[in-house]
């Protein structure tokens, strides 16, 4: 069993505050300050270019991908770490698509916008009639039909917290002739996935939010191991090349997953998302899973006895739900704004979901009961009516 108070001292966390917002952007792992330090001072500072050679920089990207493939049963070689979540979308789907001949992108409306943009944008630039199409969450697995070519989901709803089955909707389009794409954002990190045995084709998700690499930290992209020869990737850029120093006028992809690499990969970045995974070094996502269920269980009972005017948005029965519990309130907005003021930090969804992430490498029982106290105060005082609270911020 995991020790949970050691874990918490690998993280660095402000004094008296109540931090539910590590879904959205993890908090400063101890380990990383050091790191970031070091690759400055001694490999940049000291090694100049030669570092690209003598400190592993040219294989950070496979490096840290691996290790995030140990959190979403991926086998070593078939994740890489880089770029953007939203690109890697990009560069999953067209490497999909390029394996077909369908039309149809199925998506669901608890899917992340950007994932949806990304669609849209494009199958408006291969101008080929590829369509996306847009079902409610529930109607998913009806919707797969045999004009499916790809099947393209985020597992856990960025508002709500609802799960979908991985394993049974990957089975499911497969039987249709569809490829599936996975996006793991709110689920690396958070809880047990298994890519090899859902026999999921692509997935992505970010580096920032449960794996607490920090602002805008690389992204991750896997694709299942038999189908890495059989793509060719749309960004073809000159670190996904076979030999990039042959510096060759013709590109020909990498062998295996390297070839999803696309230009140079950003070196602090990485190394700041390599030292802050050690925070999951040895430890189970199995045991992770059980304490974020007793944790987020703990917060509904508490809310809900303290809080009547809160309504729970997301589904009640737990083996449903991410990592994350959000209530329904129509000031959500500035009742959120209140608590932050009250040192409980959650963060808010339009148009009135409040919504509270719950990473057990950091959070115990007794923070969880603090917040609801917090919360109630703020909810019995209605601190949320005072002016200061209305005021909407660019990133809420
Ligand atoms: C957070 C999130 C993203 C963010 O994408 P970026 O390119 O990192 O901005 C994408 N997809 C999902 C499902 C998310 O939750």
């Amino acid at each position: 069993m995991t020790d949970f108070t050691r874990t918490r001292a690998l993280f660095d966390l402000p004094e008296n505050i109540l931090y539910l917002d590590g879904n959205s952007l993890g908090p400063l792992p101890r380990a990383v300050r050091a790191r970031v330090a070091d690759e400055i001072t001694h490999q940049w500072g000291g090694k100049l270019i030669r570092a690209w050679n003598e400190s592993g920089w040219m294989e950070l990207p496979g490096k840290v991908g691996d290790r995030i493939g140990r959190l979403i049963g991926a086998p070593k070689g078939s994740v890489v770490a880089g770029d953007s979540t939203s690109i890697n979308v990009h560069k999953a789907l067209t490497a999909a698509l390029s394996l077909t001949e369908r039309k149809i992108i199925l998506s669901d409306s608890g899917n992340f916008p950007t994932d949806l943009y990304i669609a849209q944008g494009l199958a408006a630039a291969l101008d080929r009639g590829h369509e996306l199409k847009i079902v409610a969450p529930e109607e998913v697995a009806a919707a797969i039909d045999g004009d499916v070519a790809v099947l393209m989901l985020t597992e856990v709803d960025y508002r709500t917290g609802r799960l979908h089955d991985m394993a049974a909707l990957t089975a499911r389009a497969h039987a249709a002739g569809a490829l599936t794409l996975w996006d793991l954002a709110h689920s690396a990190g958070a809880l047990p996935v298994d890519l090899t045995g859902a026999k999921a084709d692509f997935a992505v998700g970010c580096g920032y939010k449960y794996l607490n690499g920090g602002p805008g930290a690389p992204a991750f992209l896997y694709v299942r191991p038999d189908l890495q020869e059989r793509i060719a990737p749309a960004l073809s850029g000159w670190l996904g090349h076979a030999q990039p120093f042959a510096f060759d006028t013709a590109y020909r992809p990498a062998a295996g997953i390297e070839r999803m690499r696309v230009g140079t990969p950003p070196i602090l970045s990485l190394a700041a998302l390599d030292a802050a995974l050690s925070a999951f070094d040895g430890i189970d996502m199995a045991d992770i899973r059980a304490r974020s269920i007793e944790l987020s269980e703990l917060f509904i009972a508490e809310i809900e006895r303290r809080c009547p005017d809160l309504e729970l948005a997301s589904p009640r029965d737990p083996a449903r739900r991410g990592s994350q519990v959000s209530f329904r309130f129509a000031h959500g907005y500035a009742a959120m704004q209140a608590a932050i003021a009250a040192g409980v930090i959650g963060d808010f969804r339009a148009p009135d979901i409040m919504r509270f992430g719950f990473t057990p490498l950091y959070l115990s029982p007794d923070d969880v009961r603090e917040a609801a106290s917090r919360i109630e105060t703020m909810m019995t005082g209605r601190h949320w009516q005072r002016p200061e609270f209305q005021i909407r911020a660019r990133v809420t």
